[in-house]
């Protein structure tokens, strides 16, 4: 077996990209660059490949050194062809991700979505290893979710398992970025929390988040969970609001799938402990006595880490 693999995380904010050592699944090194999708696909596909040839000359690491190159973005994927079909937040459509770089490293390539390679980080190296039989769900940006099952990732007839942020929890709710109405995305991301915010402000309420608040810039987890040290009102009113649904959401899920365990990551989770035990405080209070019961809980382990390890093990799911 080969020592290593190539680990990358793309988003559309940052592209993290590590060279991880397979056996114990440590970052050895890491490159982070912006993504500015604004500059186009190329510039995005230049950046990594400058990253792929900085990780190997850092470490001093030939390509026939290398497995495999793992990428997992946003959006949605065509896992067997390693096409980026549609990611709108990456300014990307139709990118075949896995032809260029196959071509340009002549090492073999695999494509995944975002959630799922965080979800193979944290099975592998995380808080779910050991456990075949779990639900890992990041709030951030939006609400994203993996379900493994047997230890292997469900995919669905068309690949999109796992959307727990467009299931809707309201059906003339709020509208969600992809198109319909009252999706759980739309009330529990972090940028639910940050219009609901915004949304007060401008109606004049009274916040300490204003301290914080940088012109043109938008809210933070960290800004969020400053606001809650200082029991603000305002800002533990919209995050209690968005548990509130995020819990509703893991309700269904805990009824619905069952599963021995469930994973919660994102910068939010991450960044205010106070939503992550309202959070499942309340869960397991909806769902029916018997799972409730059972579930067992856990923060994600390995932070921004997850998605770059995650993506150097995408080679085990054979295509
Ligand atoms: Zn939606």
């Amino acid at each position: 077996m080969k020592k290593y693999s190539i680990g990358i995380d793309l988003g559309g904010t940052k592209i993290l990209m590590a060279l991880v050592d397979k056996e114990t699944g440590n970052v050895l090194y890491h490159v982070k660059k912006k993504t500015k999708k604004h500059k186009g696909p190329d510039n995005i596909i230049k950046k990594m490949v400058e990253g792929i040839e900085e990780l190997l000359s850092e470490k001093s690491i030939n390509t026939d050194e290398i497995s495999s190159i793992g990428v997992g973005s946003a959006g949605q994927i065509d896992r067997e062809n390693g096409i980026i079909i549609a990611a709108p937040n990456l300014e990307c459509y139709n990118l075949k991700i896995k032809e260029i770089l196959t071509k340009q490293f002549n090492l073999p390539v695999f494509v995944g979505n975002d959630v799922e390679i965080a979800a193979i980080g944290e099975q592998k190296f995380g808080a779910g290893k050991g456990c075949d039989d779990f639900v890992c769900i990041f709030v951030g940006t939006g609400v994203g979710s993996a379900i493994v099952k047997n230890g292997k990732i469900i995919y669905g007839a068309t690949g999109t398992a796992g959307e727990i942020g467009h299931t809707i929890v309201d059906l003339n709710g709020r509208q969600c970025a992809c198109g319909a109405h009252g999706c759980l995305e739309a009330y529990a991301s972090r940028s639910a929390i940050e219009q609901r915010i915004e949304g007060a402000l401008k109606k004049g309420r009274k916040s300490c988040i204003l301290e914080y608040l940088e012109p043109g810039k938008s809210i933070t987890s960290s800004m969020i969970q400053k606001s809650i040290e200082r029991e603000d009102e305002l800002v533990l009113q919209c995050v209690t609001e968005a548990s509130e649904y995020l819990s509703g959401g893991i309700a269904s899920i805990i009824n619905f799938i069952n599963p021995k365990l469930i994973i919660l990551g994102g910068g939010l989770i991450e960044a205010v402990d106070y939503f992550y035990k309202k959070t499942i405080k309340k869960a397991r209070a909806k769902s029916l006595p018997v799972p409730a019961e059972k579930i067992e809980f856990k923060k994600a382990l390995l932070g921004d880490y997850s998605g770059v390890i995650g993506a150097a093990f995408l080679e085990d799911r054979g295509f």
